[in-house]
C-alpha cells in the first residue's frame, strides 16, 4: 500500500502542473490581445486625420473666398481704369469699395497663413501618429506568431496533464480527497510541503522531530505547524 501523502503528494503535483499549463494559456491570450498601446496610437492617428480633414475644409473655403475677392478687385479696377466713368463721386464710389475689397483680401490671406501653419502642425502630427501605428502592429503581428504555436502546444498537452489528475484522484479514498480538496485552495494551490532535511519547503519552518518522523514513514497525516500545509518525505 502507498502510504495516503504520497498519493496526495502526487496528485498535488499533476494538479499544479495544470494549473501551470492553464495559466500559461490564459496569459498566452491576454499576450495575443490588441496593446493598449496600439489601440491609443490608432485613436490619436484618427483624431489627426480628422483634423487635417477639417483644416483642408477650412483651406478649401478660404480659398474660395480669396478667388472671389480677387475677382471682384479686378471688375472694380477695370470699372475705375477703362476712362468710360467720368462722374467724380462715382469714381470716389469705385475707389472706396476698391480699398474695402483689397482690405478683405489681406484678411482673407492672413488666416489663409493661419491655415497652412495649422496644416502643416495637424500633418506632421498624423504622420508621426501613423509611423506609430505601423511600427505597433508590426509587433503585435510578429508576436502573434509565437502565440500561436505556443498556444497550440499547452492545448495538446492538457488532456494529459487532465488525465494524469482525475487517475492520482481515482488512487486517493474519499476522505483523503476531502481533506485535500479543502486545503488546496487555502495554500495557494499547494496543499502538500515536502519536506526539505527537517524543513517544510514551502514556508522553510523547521519541522519538530516527532513530526519528520511521521511524515517520512507514517500512515497518519502530518500538518507543517506554521502554514498548516500537510508535510511529507522520504
Ligand atoms: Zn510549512
Amino acid at each position: 500500500m502507498t502510504r495516503p501523502i504520497l498519493l496526495l503528494a502526487r496528485l498535488n503535483e499533476a494538479d499544479l502542473a495544470l494549473d501551470a499549463t492553464k495559466s500559461r494559456l490564459a496569459e498566452v491570450v491576454e499576450a495575443a490581445r490588441k496593446p493598449a498601446e496600439l489601440a491609443r496610437a490608432e485613436e490619436a492617428a484618427a483624431a489627426a486625420e480628422a483634423e487635417v480633414a477639417k483644416l483642408r475644409g477650412e483651406q478649401a473655403e478660404v480659398e474660395q473666398a480669396q478667388a472671389e475677392a480677387e475677382a471682384k478687385i479686378k471688375q472694380i479696377e477695370a470699372r475705375l481704369y477703362d476712362g468710360k466713368t467720368t462722374n467724380s463721386r462715382e469714381l470716389d464710389n469705385s475707389q472706396r469699395d476698391l480699398a474695402q475689397h483689397r482690405n478683405q483680401k489681406a484678411g482673407i490671406e492672413d488666416r489663409l497663413l493661419e491655415l497652412m501653419v495649422a496644416l502643416e502642425g495637424a500633418t506632421s502630427r498624423l504622420n508621426a501618429a501613423q509611423a506609430d501605428v505601423a511600427r505597433l502592429t508590426e509587433q503585435w503581428t510578429n508576436r502573434q506568431a509565437g502565440l500561436r504555436a505556443e498556444y497550440a502546444k499547452l492545448k495538446t498537452r492538457l488532456p494529459a496533464e487532465q488525465a494524469r489528475v482525475a487517475a492520482a484522484r481515482e488512487a486517493a479514498p474519499a476522505a483523503l480527497l476531502r481533506t485535500y480538496d479543502h486545503l488546496r485552495p487555502r495554500h495557494g494551490g499547494r496543499a502538500v510541503a515536502e519536506l526539505d532535511g527537517d524543513t517544510c519547503s514551502a514556508c522553510r519552518v523547521q519541522a519538530p522531530p516527532s513530526k519528520l518522523e511521521e511524515a517520512r514513514f507514517g500512515e497518519e497525516l502530518v500538518y507543517c505547524g506554521n502554514c498548516g500545509r500537510l508535510l511529507w518525505g522520504e
